[in-house]
């Protein structure tokens, strides 16, 4: 891991071309908020490219056909929150607490590491990821970077 201190919006604007190419291919609304206000934070810029490209592809599976897709970044509380929200499926209940874990996918040709990876990654940036989903309604990722310490 190399961390060193970038703007999150920065390296979000820098995958937004690849991303526009995926939502573009299919009838889907991309929204992105990016707080002007989001400090630099210690980064590991392919890391996080890697982070947000997983829940991006994890919204658009779950999307069929269109719908919105929303990236989100926010400072609250002086700590910096990356949102990913998506108005696709939603995750049931029974498995809210798997979806983390090696190997957990509940797609026919799933492989269940993308978000396990994205786990690894945000404890290496001393972060926290959680999920908000509601079946038949969509979810919603919310990461939150601690602030700089240097
Ligand atoms: P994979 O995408 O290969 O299945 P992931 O680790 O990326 O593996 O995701 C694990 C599981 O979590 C998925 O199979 C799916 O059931 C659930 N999941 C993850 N993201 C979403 C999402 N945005 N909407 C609905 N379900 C999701
Ligand atoms: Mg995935």
């Amino acid at each position: 891991i190399e961390r060193k201190s970038q703007n999150l919006n920065t390296i979000i604007k820098q995958i937004t071309p690849l991303i526009v190419s995926d939502t573009n291919k299919r009838d889907i609304e991309l929204v992105m908020v990016l707080d002007k206000e989001c400090p630099d934070l210690l980064l590991d810029d392919k890391e996080i490219k890697q982070l947000i490209l997983n829940l991006v592809r994890n919204g658009l599976e779950a999307m069929s056909g269109h719908g919105t897709l929303t990236i989100e970044t926010s400072v609250r509380d002086d700590m910096v929150h990356l949102f990913v929200k998506d108005c696709g499926c939603g995750i049931g209940k029974e498995y809210l607490n798997k979806i983390f874990d090696p190997f957990f996918t509940t797609k026919a040709n799933g492989t269940g590491l993308g978000l396990s990876v994205c786990a690894g990654i945000v404890r290496r940036h001393a972060g926290t990821i959680q999920v908000q989903s509601e079946a038949g309604q969509g979810t919603k990722f919310t990461i939150v970077f601690p602030t700089k310490t240097d």
